[in-house]
């Protein structure tokens, strides 16, 4: 295979390969729980460090939420200051969550010039530390402020312990902070995540205190553990395709005859190089205090799956950030190239996030563990309702809450959760829900014994019900799984909406419990009050609850019949922010105003577009610049050879009718591309909403049918001169 790369390009890339490998850090003689957390000022790093006061002050903002005073800030900024130049530190960033999707830093230094002596000193003000103030005017507001009112400040969150990304000759010390505009409105994803986890907490209390189980309790969490699947490419193959390296997808490329049909990756052996990687990607996170646990092969040949165990959601979600990086910094040291997009390769599988998502009080009970006689427990029965009328109320908003240009290739398709949100329950809890409606549950299903019929093998526990990979929202025991979410985005937004949907439904419990029981209730009294009102609940939602093949179109069908939302792409989906329903949920519980609610809609619109129309542009460059060029040498060499034969007087009716067939494709080809070149240049409507739905209707055909006949005229052009790599050599990693 040729590839359309020029000598010098080539000659760039061997040189940043042989720089990358340089960079490894491939020690393995360390034991990880001795430095695991070493990059991090963690909590036990400010105990040992900051005078005995200080710290209670500032454990008392971070857990009961009390303002900070300047002299605390001033002697924690100093301290942080200390240990990070003590580890090779020398900036400082201010790290957050823009909207525009993952993470943004300014650095600044560590050092000073001291006016008095004229020396650098170290330092780091309390202010400094507190408060940040990029200029806000570059980061995308959906309309919060005009351009030229430009301030917005970051804001330290001290829950989420500050960090060191470190890599040849740097060291950056990151403090994780909230990203707002000058008048307070949220420009980021960390904010409304910090607020619906506040909001969630104080109803769940609410609950607690109902069932007598809140003593030693001062909050609930929201805790995630999120598994990170993604694509690995060869570097080199990965500079040779422009479509990946700026648009993070293939925008053509036909299926090479073996695929993933015999599903031999999954859980297959991890190639080598991979599996070093994957080594030195823990290794790094564990300095970071990631909690990595889990990696291996996913479905797609290419795809590989890392999940950490789970955290507090605020700073699992700092974390899932922090991991997405170092995937993409240490890939090139293996000369790879990480791909978080959720679908880069068409017709294999894409990648997804599953949210592994529940609540859990501050003294570590998981409020969604039913514990071994689940009919017995109410409390659990009132949490796990919540989530059911939640997800019933709000499929529309979570559905809209991981809607993209990218994730609509992936839901839908047949391999990732549909974009109908329903949720899957397994035999067991269905079969409480419905006792429940009936009446009185009496009696669990049971996990059995799975007898493998070999005296040598050992009986194994099996749960009471099989998974369901199907379902885009799914009961996994003790927890529940977002798994529709998409692999590229940050998990804070879906969550926070998660969040506040279920908040909605625990307030609405805890009232109709409360107004029932009053407040020192009987335990028959309360059994009696949350039987009647759960029954309520799973009548009226219960029709959310789906535990067959989501796959299939009868599920389709079967859930327009139930009345189930089925928003097939982000131009359908995204809108639901900033409808009424989601607006007066967001502003009940102080998790977005209808500004900024309004403001999301309108940047996540205006972002599907602009990636849309990145990827139209990118196709019509490559459909002129290296694919036609290629097709003409097939062309001309097709006709060399019909011209020779027939000048040597011999027949080839066969080389001529392909030549015929082969011109017509050409000439198709070119108007299809003629076409979408046309389409760009045409009138663009100024709403976001119209010019989304614009986009929709106008471009997205004519790049599919664009890439169809390049993806024909790949299948039977010379493969020497076809200039891009093909999905055989991407797909499978040597
Ligand atoms: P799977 O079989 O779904 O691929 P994994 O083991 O890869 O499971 O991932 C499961 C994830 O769920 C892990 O991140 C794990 O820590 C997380 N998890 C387990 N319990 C909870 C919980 N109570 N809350 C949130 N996440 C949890
Ligand atoms: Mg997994």
């Amino acid at each position: 295979m040729s590839m359309a790369v020029s000598s010098t390009f080539e000659q760039a890339i061997a040189a940043s390969a042989s720089y990358n490998e340089q960079s490894r850090d491939s020690d393995t003689s360390r034991r990880v729980d001795e430095y695991f957390g070493e990059d991090v000022f963690n909590f036990e790093t400010m105990r040992a460090r900051l005078p005995k006061q200080v710290y209670r002050d500032l454990m008392r903002t971070v857990e009961l939420g009390e303002p900070m005073s300047t002299e605390v800030a001033n002697v924690v900024a100093t301290a942080m200051k200390d240990w990070a130049v003590e580890r090779g530190a020398t900036h400082y960033a201010h790290w957050f969550q823009p909207l525009t999707g993952l993470t943004a830093e300014k650095h600044d230094a560590l050092v000073t010039v001291d006016p008095g002596t004229g020396q650098m000193v170290y330092e780091l003000s309390g202010t400094s530390l507190v408060q940040g103030e990029p200029d806000a005017s570059s980061f995308p507001s959906g309309g919060l402020r005009a351009t030229f009112e430009a301030r917005g400040y970051t804001a330290w969150d001290a829950t989420s312990p500050a960090f060191i990304v470190r890599g040849e000759g740097y060291g950056t010390l990151c403090i994780p902070t909230a990203f707002v505009s000058w008048t307070g409105e949220a420009l980021d994803k960390k904010t409304p995540l910090l607020r619906s986890m506040d909001a969630l907490s104080k109803q769940a209390m609410r609950i607690l205190r109902i069932f007598g189980t809140d003593t030693g309790v001062t909050r609930v969490q929201t805790t995630l553990g999120a598994e990170q699947e993604y694509f690995l490419f060869d570097r080199n193959l990965y500079f040779a395709r422009p479509d990946l390296v700026s648009c993070d997808r293939t925008l053509f490329g036909a299926l090479p005859p073996k695929g993933q049909q015999l599903d031999d990756h999954y859980f297959g052996a991890i190639p080598p190089r991979v599996l070093s990687f994957m080594a030195e990607v823990e290794r790094e996170l564990y300095k970071l205090g990631v909690p990595v646990k889990t990696r291996h092969n996913e479905v797609a040949p290419g795809q590989y799956e890392i999940a950490p165990t789970f955290e507090n959601a605020n700073v699992a979600c700092d974390h899932q950030m922090l991991l997405m990086e170092t995937l993409k910094r240490i890939a090139p040291r293996f000369g790879l190239q990480c791909i978080l997009h959720e679908k880069p390769l068409a017709g294999v599988n894409g990648s997804g996030k599953h949210n592994n998502w529940s609540m859990s009080t501050n003294t570590g009970v998981n409020l969604l563990d039913p514990q071994d006689e689940t009919h017995t427990n109410m409390q659990f029965m009132v949490f796990l309702c919540a989530v059911i009328r939640a997800v019933d109320l709000h499929a529309d908003l979570l559905r809209s809450s991981i809607a993209s240009a990218a994730n609509d290739h992936r839901l839908g398709a047949n391999e990732a959760p549909p974009a109908i949100i329903s949720i899957f329950l397994g035999d067991m809890l269905t079969d409480l829900i419905e006792q429940l409606e009936q009446g009185t549950p009496n009696r669990t299903i049971k996990a059995g014994k799975l007898d493998l019929g070999a005296l040598s093998l050992p009986d194994l526990p099996r749960d009471p019900g099989d998974r369901n990979r199907t379902s885009p929202f799914a009961f996994t025991g003790n927890r529940f799984e977002f798994r529709a979410v998409g692999s590229s985005g940050t998990s804070a937004w879906p969550m926070a909406v998660l969040n506040v949907a279920v908040t909605e439904s625990l307030e609405f419990l805890a009232t109709e419990l409360e107004q029932r029981v009053g407040a020192k209730p009987t335990r028959a009294g309360l059994e009696d009050a949350v039987k009647e009102v759960l029954r309520d609940v799973i009548k009226k939602h219960k029709r959310v609850v789906f535990n067959g093949d989501n796959y299939t179109e009868d599920w389709q069908n079967e859930a327009a019949a139930r009345g189930l939302p089925n928003l097939k792409d982000s131009v359908d989906a995204l809108p639901i922010v900033s409808s009424d329903k989601a607006k007066a949920l967001f502003a009940k519980y102080n998790v977005l105003t209808e500004a900024e609610a309004e403001s999301r809609a309108n940047i996540f619109l205006e972002k599907y577009a602009k990636q849309v129309l990145i990827e139209a542009g990118q196709m019509v460059r490559i459909a002129r610049t290296m694919i036609q060029p290629a097709t003409l040498d097939h062309q001309t060499r097709l006709a060399g050879a019909v011209s020779a034969t027939q000048a040597a007087d011999v027949e080839c009716d066969s080389i001529r009718s392909q030549l015929e067939a082969y011109v017509d494709l050409c000439e198709r080809f070119g108007a299809a591309s003629d076409a979408l070149a046309r389409a760009l240049e045409g009138e663009e409507p100024e709403d976001v909403f119209e010019h989304a739905k614009h986009v929709r209707a106008e471009i997205l055909p004519l790049m599919t049918n664009l890439r169809e006949l390049a993806d024909e005229l790949e299948r039977r052009t010379s493969a020497d001169v076809w200039p891009l790599p093909v999905y055989a050599d991407l797909m499978f990693i040597k």
